[in-house]
């Protein structure tokens, strides 16, 4: 059998799993071999587990040698955001702090891929912590955008999006907590879906801001994203996590409904943004007529308090990352940095040593805004702004059933080119206020852009809860959108990659 797995999508690898067409295992070694042939060149991962991935795999096979039913993700390659705890791995967060920390237990959303019969193949690289937006940050080394390897993939889930637009696996999770899947979705040109808060549990995810945070998947259809979604929200709510809520949908159901007649809210202030280039504008433009041609009706909407997200975000953000990181003292966890006389110069040395500039940065922002005096002024404003921002999308949605917005003002950018942290924190003016409302966005591919070549995408941003609605919107775009631009139904591999290691033999 000599299909190649960065051809064929993750419902096509189980389906053909489970018709003994070709086993798990020959997946796996396929999917390793895709890795050993291309991360060279990509560094998608920090660590790849072949042990693991081949004991899933067998596991598969012999239950389906003994007739036993195995679950909708059967032989599926994954990869897993490395501040995912995962039993057999190491969560390094991207951090020396963390470097040598083994994981002792297992994430729940990891857990559900799992059991779903998903085949673990490794830890992707990530910004330190999830802090940025180019995984310039990562402790241990960069990841290249496999369109374009003099650039980034975006952030803080770079790795994630990289491994699946490179061919190495078809499926991959991330978090966002202000645009780290659907950033790197975009720049990489996959489908990457941020569901709404507490549709997903946060057990065994390291935490960077806890009210924002919010794992997801990443695809290069939009039904592989729907197929992962079904086994991520499995089970119902996780007692584990308080914030995680019953989703008890399928995501499948009703993924080709049309979508004549619903409304597409579009916001042209957003489209008139400083920052936004032309090749984006032009093709989310396109994004909005591919819907209108399939008998959408697109309705003018206004947020009004948008533009105050990334202040908010970047108040909100920090205070919660600098309490969740305070655990990382050296003492309870984390690097410890040797001959230090006293625990308060133990902690303060082994932090100084262990944590990167930019999380520096963030926990420093963070203890400032939640000293007294400071946290009236911008904290408890913040938190203002949040409820006039979350009011801002509860009245869009009483007009219209979904958002359509760019999710990327621009496409991939090259190594080094932004180092102004503000002007990084700017690569998420169309994600962030979404994280902030709590409800879903998604990303989708459009093509390559006119100017840049480069992958360029729409999010669609919907209701909370109505992740299923969402879906069947980024659907109907997958389907529209022109195939010239080589992205008609479901994202390829990068071409560059295209046939090289990885195939089913
Ligand atoms: N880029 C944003 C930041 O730097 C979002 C990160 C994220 O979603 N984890 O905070």
């Amino acid at each position: 059998m000599a299909t190649e797995l960065d051809q064929l999508s993750a419902s096509a690898i189980a389906a053909g799993v489970v018709a003994g067409d070709f086993t798990a295992t020959e997946v796996a070694r396929a999917s390793l071999a895709a890795i050993e042939a291309r991360d060279g060149e990509v560094a998608a991962f920090l660590q790849v587990s072949p042990e693991l991935a081949l004991a899933a795999a067998k596991a598969t096979d012999d239950a389906i040698a003994a007739g036993e039913k195995v679950g909708p993700l059967a032989g599926v390659p994954v990869a897993f955001k490395d501040n995912m705890h995962l039993v057999g791995t190491r969560t390094t967060c991207a951090s020396r702090m963390l470097a040598d920390y083994d994981s002792t237990y297992t994430a729940t959303c990891v857990s559900r891929l799992l059991d779903a019969g998903a085949t673990p193949m490794g830890k992707t690289n990530m910004d330190e912590f999830a802090f940025g937006s180019s995984t310039e940050t990562s402790h241990f080394h960069r990841t290249y955008n496999p369109w374009d390897t003099e650039r980034v993939p975006g952030g803080s889930s770079g790795g994630s999006a990289a491994s699946v637009a490179a061919g190495e696996v078809p499926v991959s999770l991330g978090s966002d907590t202000g645009g780290s899947i659907r950033q790197p979705a975009a720049l990489c040109g996959v489908v990457g879906m941020k569901p709404t808060y507490g549709a997903v549990s946060r057990y065994g995810v390291v935490a960077f801001g806890s009210s924002l945070d919010q794992v997801g998947p990443f695809g290069r259809t939009v039904g592989d994203v729907a197929l992962a979604m079904n086994a991520l929200v499995a089970g119902g709510r996780d007692p584990r996590d308080c914030t995680s809520q019953d989703c008890p949908v399928d995501f499948l159901e009703h993924l080709d409904d049309p979508v004549e007649g619903r409304r597409v809210g579009i916001i042209p202030e957003l489209m008139e943004a400083k920052g936004l280039t032309d090749e984006v504008k032009s093709a989310v433009e396109g994004a909005a007529r591919t819907l209108e041609s399939q008998g959408a009706e697109l309705v003018e909407v206004d947020l009004p308090h948008m533009g105050d997200s990334i202040a908010a975000y970047y108040v909100i953000g920090p205070c919660e990352a600098f309490s969740n990181l305070a655990r990382f003292d050296g003492v309870r966890y984390g690097y410890q940095e040797p001959g230090c006389a006293t625990l308060a110069e133990q902690s303060s040395r082994s932090r100084a040593a262990g944590f990167g500039p930019e999380a520096k940065r963030r926990q420093m922002l963070g203890a400032y805004l939640l000293s007294s005096g400071v946290y009236e002024k911008y904290y408890y404003r913040a938190q203002q702004a949040r409820t006039l921002i979350t009011q801002d999308y509860a009245a869009a949605y009483e007009r219209v059933d979904v958002i359509l917005m760019p999710a990327s003002p621009r496409s991939a950018f090259k190594f080094g080119e932004i180092s102004d942290p503000t002007e990084m924190y700017l690569s998420d003016m169309y994600t962030i206020s979404i994280n902030i409302a709590g409800n879903g966005g998604i990303s989708v591919p459009l093509g390559l852009g006119a100017d840049t070549h480069l992958p360029v995408s729409a999010q669609l941003v919907g209701p909370a809860f109505k992740d299923r609605s969402l879906l069947t919107f980024a659907r109907a775009l997958e389907r529209g959108t022109d195939a010239g631009a080589g992205m008609g139904d479901g994202a390829p591999v990068a071409p560059d990659f295209v046939g090289r290691g990885g195939d089913l033999a």
